[in-house]
């Protein structure tokens, strides 16, 4: 039937085979990735991964030592940044101060030499866009962060770009303001369906926005997939320890369903290290459940942290000097009644583990 038919999708850039060394240092290695017309990506890693160079590579801004880029079929490679179509937000406001917020908007827009009445018209509609309808006049000095922020992404927008490129737009904000922000450009950008890529090394910032996330470590991509993806199947131990809360626990693959912990043995996802094969067992703390009656795992409460909906409930695993932290619902934990020093049962589901080579 036709509504079995998965999606056509079709690739708006196509990134292979992109180096970039600078001198001896390679800040990006061979990195291969496909962005969908129409899609939100982050680019999400800690400081230094490469992300920014990648943004910037893909503008233009600076050159890769190898490798292509195809943007909607069309080789980029060595197109100078004006040659390629994309509107840029950067984190600091680059708005020119001496300009107000219309003439900021309509600078492109001039240069391009449009008609006055098409500007206005323009440029009414992309204030709009960005609810500042009425601050026309305003100069930058004048405005909030966030105001700044929205009259960058309406100039960004103003040319309509076949590509939004945003560097760490929301960084700079206080976080009220980026919660709000954050909000209103998810909801723009899928109202206009312009392809964006997003660099931040926020993690919430990457799971509330993002369709997919591209997940960056010393130079290479660690994974491709979407916020419930990275965060339920982690590729590797560095996204499971980037993204949220993991335990990990030192075990000893066994069967192909199981692993040993201390004396216990355990189910895990089936997993295919060779037996005996010591290994780490990630498992996030709201899947770690806990029972009144100690069974096969027993754990020791050594701390318990009330954070309202849950109780993050910390133990010592008996039998080994591993440590484990478990969320629990707060009325579950009422009814636990669960105190320091208390000796509980603990559950680890094998279907909400993964188990990784030993660190
Ligand atoms: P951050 O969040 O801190 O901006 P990032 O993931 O965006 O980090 P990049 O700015 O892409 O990282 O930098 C990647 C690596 O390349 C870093 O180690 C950085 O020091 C290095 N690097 C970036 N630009 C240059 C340059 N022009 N010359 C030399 N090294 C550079």
């Amino acid at each position: 039937s036709a509504a079995a038919t998965p999606h056509a999708t079709t690739t708006h850039l196509s990134i292979d085979g992109v180096t970039k060394r600078f001198g001896s240092f390679t800040a990006l290695d061979n990195i291969a990735l496909e962005i969908q017309e129409g899609e939100f990506v982050c680019f999400l890693g800690p400081s230094g991964c490469g992300k920014t160079t990648l943004l910037r590579m893909i503008a233009g801004l600076t050159r890769q030592s190898a490798g292509t880029l195809i943007q909607r079929g069309k080789d980029i490679s060595t197109l100078p940044p004006q040659a390629r179509d994309f509107g840029i937000v950067f984190q600091s406001y680059a708005l020119f101060p001496n300009l107000t917020v219309f003439d900021n908007v309509a600078y492109g827009l001039r240069n391009r030499r449009v008609a006055r009445a098409d500007i206005h018209a323009r440029v009414a509609e992309l204030l709009a866009l960005v609810d500042l309808s009425g601050s026309e006049a305003k100069y930058p000095a004048a405005l909030s962060g966030g105001q700044q922020q929205r009259v960058a992404l309406a100039r960004a927008l103003a040319m309509e770009p076949g590509l939004l490129l945003l560097d760490e737009p929301l960084s700079a904000l206080d976080a009220r303001v980026r919660g709000h922000l954050r909000s209103q450009i998810k909801a723009l950008q899928a109202r206009l369906g312009v392809t964006t890529i997003m660099v931040t090394h926020d993690q919430e910032e990457a799971l509330t926005m993002a369709d997919r996330i591209v997940v960056m470590n010393h130079g290479v991509i660690e994974q491709v997939g979407t916020p419930a993806e990275i965060y339920h199947q982690p590729a590797s131990a560095f996204v499971a320890s980037f993204i949220g809360t993991m335990n990990f626990l030192d075990v000893t693959a066994a069967a192909n369903h199981q692993v040993q912990l201390g004396n216990t043995v355990c189910d895990c996802l089936p997993h295919t290290f060779a037996k005996g094969r010591p290994a780490q067992l990630a498992i996030r703390p709201e899947a770690v459940a806990l029972t009144r009656q100690p069974g096969a795992l027993v754990g020791e409460v050594t701390g318990i942290e009330f954070l309202g909906a849950f109780q993050r409930v910390s133990l010592r695993i008996a039998g080994t000097e591993q440590r484990v932290l478990a969320d629990v619902p707060s009325r579950d934990s009422a009814m636990l009644s669960l105190k320091l020093g208390q000796v509980v049962g603990l559950h680890l589901p094998g279907d909400a583990a993964r188990l990784y080579p030993a660190g």
